[in-house]
């Protein structure tokens, strides 16, 4: 069976191009009474980037907090928001942050189409009818969020995305200027988990010419950012997070995310912290990989913190070995069929243990 994969239609890209958010969502409206939703990390209020929402006066703008990465509840919440400002549909969701904020416009887009809470969604391909137009820009290069078909949530008892051809957005506006303020740590994490996914689906077992394709690009454009410092560093991020993101639609990531994925829904770690804790205790089964992002990290001058699951209770650990190892395909993708036999519970302890 051959995944007949769901693109992205329209991209822009090229510093300054968010000057023309304006212009495209303008296709939308088809009315005077249309209206749009900007759903905002709230990091820009009081920022530059505020004053250049290109905001009509029947728009809604929907700051949003992302302390905590994206739970259904807060999507649900969310969606309601929008509801009561305006009981039509919006013509369009327009995404503006980082993962986090790009994941929550796809899910609200989503949401305001399909009845109930977004918690009866978390899978594979459960959502019914097609999302309201909606639109990313991201200010953060390197988690994929802009191309891929899912929005991570975490629900009341799982880690799993919104996963459906209606998740991919329609339109993408790269413009690599809006990177310009992210925190030195935060630039390192969201990089490496770029850098991971790229590492996990080349030396995946689902690897194919298609992946490899745009993996390979992705690894090199992570290399001349993170080994080389080369200046032009949020042009090829940008385009490094855009490639790995198609990279692992067409074969998986592996044992680092699916860890990480564990780590983060007992301790609420965020993504590309939780990524590169994880990735630093594989030496056994990306031995190169391991090695180039230790270089890295000692080179950007950037930590992860240590010892994260040292106070865990025993209950605790047992849920993250299971939201771990519940992630079949990232096994086999690492490991092979075979995997069961490999990564025990036994093994996965040890490895969280190790963080
Ligand atoms: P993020 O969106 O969680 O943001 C991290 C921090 O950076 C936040 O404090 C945010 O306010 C800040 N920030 C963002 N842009 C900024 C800017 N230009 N200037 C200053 N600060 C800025 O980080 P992320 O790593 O991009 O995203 C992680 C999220 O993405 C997680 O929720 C993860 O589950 C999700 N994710 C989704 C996919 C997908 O395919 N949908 C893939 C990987 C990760
Ligand atoms: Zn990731």
């Amino acid at each position: 069976m051959f995944r007949n994969f769901k693109l992205v239609p329209n991209i822009l890209f090229g510093r300054g191009c968010f000057g023309q958010l304006d212009e495209v969502v303008a296709g939308r409206r088809k009315s005077g009474k249309d209206w749009a939703v900007f759903v905002v990390d709230d990091v820009f209020k009081g920022k530059d980037l505020e004053t250049r929402i290109p905001l009509h006066d029947n728009d809604f703008l929907l700051w949003v907090n992302i302390a905590d990465e994206p739970k259904t509840g807060y999507v649900d919440k969310l969606t309601l928001e929008a509801k009561n400002f305006n009981p039509a549909l919006p013509c369009a969701v327009i995404g503006i942050g980082g993962g986090s904020a790009m994941d929550l416009a796809k899910s609200v887009s989503l949401m305001l189409t399909n009845e109930g809470s977004s918690t009866a969604y978390q899978g594979w391909d459960l959502i019914k009818n097609p999302a309201v137009w909606h639109a990313a820009v991201p200010t953060l290069s390197g988690t994929g969020a802009e191309v891929s078909r899912t929005a991570v949530l975490t629900g009341p008892e799982k880690k799993l995305g919104l996963n459906s051809d209606y998740t991919v957005f329609d339109q993408v506006v790269l413009d690599p200027e809006l990177t310009a303020g992210v925190p030195k740590d935060q630039h390192f994490y969201t990089g490496m988990d770029c850098y991971i996914h790229c590492i996990e689906s080349l030396q995946g077992t689902y690897i194919n010419e298609f992946s490899k394709a745009y993996g390979e690009k992705s690894l090199d454009l992570c290399r001349q950012v993170f080994v080389d410092n080369h200046p032009d560093s949020a042009d090829k991020l940008m385009m490094a997070s855009f490639f790995g993101g198609m990279s692992i639609a067409y074969s998986q990531v592996g044992a680092c995310h699916a860890l990480s994925y564990g780590l983060s829904y007992v301790l609420g770690t965020h993504h590309g912290v939780g990524c590169c804790v994880t990735f630093d205790t594989l030496d056994e089964y990306y031995p190169e990989g391991v090695k180039e992002f230790r270089t890295i990290m000692e080179k950007t001058g950037v930590d992860i913190p240590r010892g994260v699951t040292k106070d865990l209770a025993g209950d605790q650990m047992e849920t993250m070995i299971s939201v771990a190892l519940g992630l079949d395909p990232l096994w086999e993708n690492c490991l092979g069929k075979d995997w069961k036999r490999i990564m025990t519970r036994d093994k996965a302890r040890s490895l969280f243990e190790k963080m």
